[in-house]
Formats: C-alpha cells, structure tokens, sequence
C-alpha cells in the first residue's frame, strides 16, 4: 500500500513541477474529481490559495475549522471572502459533548496550564474535526510554506499523510512571505487586519500574540511553551 501511495505520488510530482499554482490545484482537481478539499484558517498564505481557487472556479471544495476561540477579525474576513468571491466557506465545529465534557472537567482556559491539556483542547476543537472534514478525500490541500518551521524545511509539495489517510499538497511550500503579500496586495484579496498588527501565525485568540522583530514566525503561537512542542496536531510529519 505505502509503495502504491509513493508511485502516484512521485508521479503528481513530475506532473506539477513547473506549472503555476492555478494550474498544479487544476490538475489535481482533475486527477480526483470532488475529492479534493482545501483548509482554510484565512491566513495570507490561505487567502492566496482560496483566490487561486475561487477566482478560477476550481471544483475544489473549502472548509474551515471553527474552533470557537477564533479572533472577530478573523470572522471579518470570512465573511469578506464569501462576499468577494460570492462563496459559502464550510465551517467544521467541535462535538458539543466533548467539548462540554472537556471544559467543564478542566476549566475554560486550561491550556495554559499544561501541555497535556493544550493538546486535548487542540484535539477537540481542531484535529477531530479536521478528520470529519477530510473524510471522503483524496487530497487535502494546505497554506503550509517552508519558511514557517524548521521541520517544514525537507518537506516536498506532496505528500502522504499516515494518519489521515490522504495525499497533503502544499501549493506555496516554496514561496517566501514576500512573494505572498506581493500577490495578495496586487490581487486585492481580503487578509486578516490583524497581520497589520504583527500577528503572523494566527490561530485561536487566547493561543496567539503579535510578535517583535527578529522573533521567530512562531514565536506568537502557544509562546507559553518549549518551542520543539508547537504544533497543534493539524501537520504531522516524520
Ligand atoms: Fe484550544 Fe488554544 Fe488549541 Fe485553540 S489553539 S484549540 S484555544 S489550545
């Protein structure tokens, strides 16, 4: 099975190297009709992928996890971006028993206690309806760049996610922030006005600060933390 998952995946990459990132989404939308699914958490890096798509109509679908704990600019530019492109972004939230059983055993803030606790609320609000959204897939596409962490470096466009059973493709792995914000201001895409604020990496409020020059991409996220135990969950690699 793994050695069937390299061969297709080795082969894809052949067929995207080169090719705009338009074109690499549209082939693959071809090679696996209505299987392939985008992520969105409207990060610039998203917001470049989701006008990829909708600009070109691509039969690519986008969902978005809805923690809960998001920021009301991040809701703004949600509603931004179903205006622009006259699009319905589908939210995944977590399971209410879960999440009720979880908060009221710990508290509603209890991440910032431990690390143990950090990850079950991650897992709760994030990972398990990120499975939700990705089942029935084949492809699940990522804003992921390789300048965002040191074990995203040795990443390649495609890859196979064990754990969700699916092919990752990461369509801007190779571009840096520059060549994003380029593309999002000639494009005119809707951002996060928070990144006006040095906010980089945004994801729930209570879990994500502005960051100072010279800091770290993130060294905004859980900053609370040994910065080898950052990651939520989402992104497994080995
Ligand atoms: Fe919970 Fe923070 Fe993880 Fe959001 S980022 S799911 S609030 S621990």
């Amino acid at each position: 099975m793994a050695s069937t998952h390299k061969k297709i995946i080795t082969e894809l990459l052949e067929r995207i190297d080169g090719v705009s990132t338009k074109d690499a989404l549209a082939l693959l939308a071809e090679s696996f009709p209505g299987k392939v699914t985008f992520s969105s958490s409207f990060s610039f890096e998203d917001q470049l992928i989701s006008h990829e798509i909708l600009h070109n109509n691509l039969p690519i679908s986008i969902f978005t996890l809805d923690t809960g704990r998001l920021f009301s600019e991040t809701y703004s530019v949600w509603v931004s971006t179903n205006e622009r492109y006259n699009t319905h972004i589908i939210p995944y939230y977590p399971q209410a028993e879960a999440l009720g059983k979880f908060v009221t055993e710990k508290g509603p803030n209890s991440f910032y206690e431990s690390v143990e606790n950090r990850k079950g609320c991650c897992y709760i609000r994030k990972v398990e309806p990120l499975k939700r959204a990705l089942s029935g897939n084949q492809v699940w596409v990522t804003g992921l760049r390789a300048e965002h962490s040191p074990d995203r470096q040795g990443l390649e466009m495609l890859e196979w996610d064990e754990s969700n059973n699916i092919i990752k493709f990461h369509p801007l792995l190779h571009y840096t922030t520059e060549q994003v914000r380029e593309e999002i201001a000639k494009n005119n895409i809707p951002y996060n006005s928070l990144h006006d604020r040095d906010f980089v990496s945004i994801g729930c409020l209570p879990c994500t600060r502005a960051i100072r020059p010279g800091e770290d991409f993130r060294a905004g996220r859980w900053w609370w933390e040994d910065a080898d135990k950052k990651e939520c969950g989402l992104h497994v690699h080995k």
